[in-house]
């Protein structure tokens, strides 16, 4: 029933490192996995440099690498997708960022960066402070800041001559200052790079003006909790297209996922989106709604990418035992996708990248993978972790990788050089005209 079907499953941040709350083992391997073993038993498993060895991707590059695009020629940055997740599309004179809210103390002239997301500040609190900053205008140059989940936003600077060739004021680090946005030293237009910059360092100002006496942040303070009192944007993009999954692999794709950013990939390359009730993007997400959701996308879809963000937030919270617990409740609730398997489907689970819950951030350790369907040469490893997976028979590969390895296993590869239209192309597309007599 589901023949020649692809359900691609990502865990962000699966990856992990030894942990010595966990008695010295990862979160994945100290969880019980009764279902995802099961699944490695009947497939074939591995380890995936999703970007390349020892590169720490961001989720946006990570996702584009798993997809089969290559994130060092095929990157605009993060701003786009973050926009696009929204429904946003920019236009031409709009320049997008990633922002969270972030917690700042002046030092003499200088602002010190104490937390970058502002203790995780969300709900009204977090809106309300978005109201008072949602339109800025400077030198004619027009400022929308949107909030979208937690800390998070998005930020659309909007005007003639602007650049994106400029760099972040987030210094992705604490207890630094907060940094002045500068033009890329290879910027194509300097001038118009330079001018930016200095627009959105003024900007930056004019919200901790606005936000740092603001009664929300005055009443977090009373509470002992960290006022969200600056934005820090990064991550400045223009608008960007780029090839369609549809064209440049043959499949007709899905995407459940609830974060803009996952969302905004998987929009950009022509994915459909469908929004499974219950989803929060956190550990709390309803992780059932998300595999029904994609089951019933599989019926009209030929690829469906399911996103579960659960494993990367508690990475990032440093909280291991939350990870290693999220990940049993995914396990418990994966006998639906096994079943899939059972009626032809071939699946695919692994992460984005890894955060260590140790290190609290992104590191470059390579995640696992494990592939079962009908079509697979299985391993003899039978446990879905990090350390198993590493004897596992796809052994170590990249991201870019799965797509082409994807398309064998589902049979629609094409002998490399034979194609008859194109010599490049890699699968058997829907599209060929046959020669018709007159
Ligand atoms: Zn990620
Ligand atoms: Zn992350």
């Amino acid at each position: 029933m589901y023949d020649g079907k692809i359900i691609f499953i990502v865990l962000d941040g699966l990856g992990d490192r030894i942990t010595p709350q966990l008695g010295n083992k990862t979160p994945l391997q100290s969880a019980k996995t009764p279902n995802l073993d099961k699944m490695a038993s009947i497939g074939i498993t591995g380890i995936v440099d999703v970007i390349s060895p020892g590169i720490a991707p961001g989720s946006d590059s990570a996702h584009l690498s798993l997809f089969g695009y290559d994130p060092f020629e095929e990157y605009p940055g993060r701003g786009v997708f973050e926009a696009s997740g929204f429904g946003l599309d920019l236009d031409d004179d709009e320049i997008a960022f990633r922002t969270n809210f972030g917690t700042v103390e002046e030092d003499g002239n200088t602002l010190i960066l104490k937390d970058r997301r502002a203790g995780r500040i969300s709900g009204p609190e977090a809106k309300g402070l978005i109201d008072s900053i949602k339109e800025i205008v400077i030198d004619g140059i027009k400022f929308k800041t949107l909030h979208t989940l937690e800390h998070r936003g998005i930020l659309i600077m909007k005007g003639d001559g602007l650049s994106a060739e400029i760099s972040d004021i987030d210094p992705h680090a604490t207890n630094v200052p907060v940094l002045k946005s500068m033009p890329l030293e290879k910027a194509t237009d300097f001038k118009a790079a330079k001018r930016t910059a200095e627009l959105l360092n003024k900007y930056v100002l004019a919200v901790y003006r606005k936000l740092k006496d603001h009664p929300i942040n005055k009443k977090r303070v009373k509470e002992g909790k960290l006022p969200g009192n600056i934005i820090l944007p990064r991550g400045a993009s223009k608008k960007f297209t780029l090839e369609s999954f549809k064209h440049r692999w043959g499949f007709n794709p899905a995407c459940v996922a609830v974060g803009p950013l996952y969302k905004g990939v998987a929009r950009i390359l022509g994915f459909k989106l469908y929004d499974p009730p219950g989803g929060t993007g956190l550990p709390n997400t309803n992780i059932k709604s998300k595999f029904e959701t994609g089951l019933k996308a599989l019926e009209a879809h030929d690829f469906v990418f399911i996103h579960l963000k659960g494993t990367d937030t508690a990475s990032h919270k440093k909280e291991p035992i939350t990870k290693r617990d999220f990940i049993e409740r995914f396990d418990r609730e994966f006998t639906i996708i096994l079943d899939a398997i059972e009626k032809g489907a071939t699946v695919l689970v692994t992460g984005d990248h890894s955060t260590p819950a140790v290190l609290g951030r992104h590191s470059g350790d390579p995640v696992p993978v494990v592939i079962a369907g009908p079509n697979i040469r299985p391993d003899k490893v039978n446990k879905f972790d990090e350390i198993s997976c590493a004897s596992g028979g796809l052994h170590r590969i990249r991201g870019k990788d799965l797509m082409p390895i994807l398309l064998s296993y589902t049979d629609r590869n094409l002998e490399y050089g034979l194609h008859p239209t194109n010599k490049s192309q890699r699968y058997i597309p829907h599209t060929w005209k046959g020669l018709r007599i007159e």
